[in-house]
């Protein structure tokens, strides 16, 4: 991009200098619209939705017998929704700031099978390829019992055809899990973010890695190209895909009856906020999307992104989507969140959120560090560096410099507040790495 150029949206957008320098940013999207509004206008519906949600239903038998660990859950994936009051009280003291309302975290982190949010959307998309297949080969009807995929003869079937995906790490690993024990061929591209141990992980599991120098763009490029010259290949598109997307909003539904089991309401009177942390976008764009169908204008969703990786904030401010990176605007995309280590966000899932999303923020790493050791003190609960993103979103919305509580009438109501802090990676973390992570925290909080 040239220096013009850039000036040029400088003028217009003052929030970018702060987000070129690298400083933590709170950004109201202005763009955000009334649910009836903007629901019209969406490429996808309540229906998308539904249909996802009955398609892992009739899956859940296979899943139940192909990954016992979701026997307790009857085959489905799903993760515990907490209450987290010592770390909203210790949140609360290290911030100097009142957290009006009740705090909880959405444990993705401890998703069966492979311990990411990536657990919804990516094993989504991989299930449904493998039905299709086997509808459209007379191997299976939609009224059968799904656990007769867990079979030599299945595995058999599924090896003719093979899956491909871009990856910094997780999502990988999801859909490298998946396709394996369905018997596919798969291959994984990955980004020069992802870790060891996830690719000697997934080639445990015989699955091809194939490892990138540049970031997540070039390594889903990569896999894109090399999946189009082949006819029974099915590349799982990170950037565009509509499956993944639906897979994630799925979370929606099974979250309401959480928040019903533990007695939160949600309504005019009481507003939910949900704190997501965003990469390419796909999985915070989704889950909002579903919470939005349910819970229309009382929910309100923050996306959270690492100061060095801003990619959907600054497609989102500047109206570009994925026609600009934070490369073209010098920023390095290089940051301790390799999940959220994305420096072009989809344009599919931008503009599919734009009307719904209330705002975006960034955060630091350091802040990362110091929160997963706060998190694990307080509530010993641990999460990888990426999940902590959204966990300070609450202690931004309630400082008074942000007028989005003004501005959407909720002084009044922010005692009957729910905050959901969506915890999205971690419970797969090997122990030494874990340690690692924490040493990090313990350093930086005691320099503090
Ligand atoms: C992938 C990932 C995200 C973000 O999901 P996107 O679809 O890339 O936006 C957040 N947290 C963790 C731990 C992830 O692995």
């Amino acid at each position: 991009m040239k220096e013009i150029e850039i000036q040029a949206l400088k003028n217009e957008h003052p929030l970018l200098n702060n987000l070129i320098s690298l400083q933590e940013v709170f950004w109201v999207n202005p763009n955000i619209e009334q649910f009836q509004t903007a629901i019209k206008k969406s490429p996808l519906t309540q229906e998308d939705v539904k249909d996802a949600e009955v398609r892992l239903q009739r899956f859940a038998p296979y899943i139940k017998k192909a990954f016992p660990e979701t026997e307790k859950s009857d085959g489905i994936i799903e993760s515990p929704l907490v209450k987290i009051p010592s770390m909203k009280k210790s949140l609360e003291r290290t911030y100097d700031q009142q957290i009006f309302g009740e705090l909880l975290l959405k444990c993705d982190s401890h998703l069966p099978i492979s311990g990411s949010i990536k657990a919804r959307g990516g094993i989504y998309e991989v299930l449904k390829t493998a039905e299709s297949l086997a509808l459209q080969h007379g191997m299976l009807t939609i009224d059968e019992d799904y656990s007769i995929l867990h079979s030599d003869k299945f595995r058999h079937f599924f090896s003719q055809f093979s899956i491909a995906v871009g990856s910094t790490g997780n999502l990988g690993l999801s859909i490298g899990i998946i396709s394996a024990q369905l018997g596919f061929k798969v291959t994984v591209h990955m980004s020069a973010d992802a870790k060891q141990w996830k690719k000697d992980l997934l080639r445990s599991k015989q699955v091809e890695v194939i490892e990138y120098e540049a970031d997540y763009s070039k390594a889903v490029e990569e896999g894109r190209l090399q999946a189009a010259n082949n006819q029974t290949c099915h590349f799982i598109d990170d950037e565009n895909s509509h499956d993944l997307f639906l897979g994630y909003a799925v979370a929606a539904s099974r979250l309401s009856k959480q928040l019903e089991a533990l007695q939160v309401k949600v309504d005019q009177e009481h507003p939910l906020f949900v704190y997501l942390p965003c990469g390419v976008g796909g999985g915070p764009g989704g889950v909002a999307f579903g919470l939005k169908l349910m819970f229309q204008d009382n929910v309100h969703c923050f996306f959270a992104e690492p100061t060095h990786s801003p990619c959907m904030l600054l497609g989102l401010m500047t109206g570009l989507h994925d026609q600009i990176s934070v490369q073209d605007v010098g920023i390095d995309n290089i940051t301790a969140a390799d999940g959220l280590a994305v420096g072009r966000a989809s344009g599919f899932v931008g503009k599919t959120i734009e009307p719904f999303l209330s705002g975006n923020y960034t955060v630091s790493d350091e802040q990362l560090y110091l929160l997963l050791k706060e998190l694990l003190d307080t509530e010993n609960i641990f999460l990888e560096p990426s999940a902590l993103a959204g966990m300070i979103g609450p202690v931004k919305l309630c400082n008074e410099n942000t007028d989005y509580i003004l501005k959407h009438n909720l002084t009044e109501k922010m005692q009957n507040a729910t905050h959901i802090i969506w915890g999205t990676g971690g419970s797969m973390v090997p122990k030494e790495e874990m340690e690692l992570y924490i040493q990090t925290g313990s350093t930086l909080a005691s320099r503090n």
